[in-house]
């Protein structure tokens, strides 16, 4: 440790502590260590990339003054962040002051003109912008660490710190539905995005993928289409198993990826299940999805479970007894949305009720949020909510028709238990008069395109969806 930059900093902490609350003091400047002074460059050693951004969203101005005043004009100061604790390891970052950052502006190769099409990019003149499609909540900082999630965290923290430079390439992150998948594809995104400013990077749903590329086809557009992802330096593609059955998509991803991968670019996909349970995936794209890493994440254990109620507490600023928060950790024991929810859920009747949040209450909240989650809907459910939503007979469902009305309410139904319960495609189809798979994912497909291509029909689909869920859930 340097003598100068102790002193120095210690007489910087004492004009700010005249100058922010003492609870902001102790929680912002407190844990900061001067490293060293060198010139008159003084840098200081913060924990994590989100205090980092703190100190220099809400105290630069203030930490620029104290500056100027100990070591004069030209007095700069540098930040040294522990990226990740375990590793030990740390990047540095000038101060800058940074505001809110406009939208990457790249120029894509090609012809780009006004007239290309694709959804995310705003045409102008002759540069483009693209939104990177992330929400700025979802970081590293609040994923909280467990041995649920930890290689996958890690791994996570390593490829936004080195995009394309690790082995991690792609970092296949899977796992149940709720445990963490696109929190974690968000962070990587917001990482890269925060630290290396230059990389164009884009996280973008399978399904969008597919109807952007459906689309394309339409309008004979699909050379720009893959021109547009082949200039993305870090493309993370959420819940790939939506490519199931979809052989042309797959074809075209098969050939983005190769390009990207070639060209040192880095991959992150994420998936309910691990690589080689992906059903009617082409084998050479399966393999390419095992060529990094993958990493799954687990049903978070207890610890962790009370660590993340009560990072969510304190952000939403929410105090209650310790003991409701064990209480619910002891009981939601399913994935991390659930747990919010019943958080979210007990809050939301305490303010409604004006009862106080006190362990009746949370017991009450509990019970009712334990039934419902364990509620599932069947096939069988479902055949028989449609039938009469329909005004078919159940026995035509599954029987040989192929009359018009009789075949969309099948498909109709088929498509809802794919999508509401945990069935394998050749169960659903057994279910439906000894149908094989491939009658359900086409039954899946013709009925994604309607509600794409027809306005009418989706929101008749989100009706029967809800009304689905508010009988059977
Ligand atoms: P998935 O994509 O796997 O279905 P999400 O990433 O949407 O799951 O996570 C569901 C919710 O749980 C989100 O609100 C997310 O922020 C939160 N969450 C998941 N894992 C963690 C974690 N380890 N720490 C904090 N919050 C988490
Ligand atoms: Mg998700």
């Amino acid at each position: 440790m340097n003598d100068s930059a102790e002193k120095v900093w210690a007489n910087c902490l004492s004009l700010i502590r005249d100058n922010v609350p003492l609870q902001s003091f102790k929680t912002w400047f407190e844990p900061i260590k001067p490293v060293k002074l060198e010139g008159k460059v003084l840098t200081i050693q913060v924990p994590s990339v989100f205090f980092y951004e703190w100190l220099e969203e809400h105290y630069v101005t203030l930490l620029k003054k104290a500056l100027k005043k100990e070591l004069g004009q030209g007095g700069k100061l540098e930040y040294n962040i522990i990226v990740d604790a375990s590793a030990k390891g740390t990047m540095n970052l000038p101060a800058q002051g940074s505001g809110t950052e406009d939208d990457l502006e790249i120029l894509v190769p090609g012809n780009v003109g006004v007239n290309i099409k694709n959804p995310f990019i705003i045409p102008g003149l002759k540069r483009i912008t693209i939104d990177a499609q992330l929400n700025a909540v979802l970081i590293f900082e609040n994923f909280i660490e467990g041995d649920c999630n930890r290689l996958a965290r890690a791994a996570g923290v390593a490829v936004g710190a080195n995009p394309g430079k690790t082995s991690f390439n792609p970092l296949f992150i899977h796992g149940g539905v709720g445990l963490g998948k696109t929190h974690l594809a968000q962070a990587i995104g917001n990482q890269i995005r925060a630290f290396h400013k230059q990389k164009v990077v884009l996280y973008v749903t399978s399904e969008k993928f597919t109807n952007q590329f459906a689309e394309a086809s339409r309008n004979e557009t699909i050379t720009d289409f893959v021109n547009f992802y082949q200039c993305i330096d870090v493309l993370l593609v959420d819940d790939v198993q939506f490519f199931s059955g979809k052989t042309k998509t797959q074809d075209v991803f098969f050939h983005i990826f190769n390009h990207l991968h070639q060209n040192g670019k880095q991959l992150v996909l994420t998936s309910d299940r691990a690589p080689k349970d992906i059903p009617d995936v082409d084998e050479r794209l399966i393999s390419r999805f095992k060529w990094g890493l993958s990493a799954d994440l687990q049903v978070p254990d207890y610890e962790t479970r009370i660590a993340i109620l009560e990072q969510k507490m304190y952000r939403d600023g929410i105090t209650m007894p310790r003991e409701l928060v064990e209480y619910i950790a002891y009981n939601i024991q399913g994935s991390v949305r659930e747990l919010e929810g019943a958080l979210v859920s007990l809050i939301a009747r305490s303010t409604l009720t004006r009862h106080s949040l006190d362990i009746n209450l949370a017991k009450e909240v509990i019970r009712h949020f334990v039934q419902s989650a364990n509620k599932v809907v069947s096939i069988e459910q479902i055949q028989k909510f449609i039938g009469e939503a329909m005004a078919v007979e159940v026995e035509m469902l599954t029987s040989k028709t192929r009359k018009r009305n009789i075949v969309l309410a099948r498909q109709i139904a088929m498509f809802f238990s794919k999508q509401l319960t945990k069935n394998s495609l050749a169960t659903i189809g057994r279910a439906f008069g000894g149908r094989d798979h491939s009658t359900v994912i086409h039954a899946c497909q013709t009925i994604s395109d309607l509600m794409e291509t027809d306005g009418k029909f989706k929101s008749k689909m989100h009706d029967l969806e809800k009304m689905l869920n508010i009988n059977f859930t």
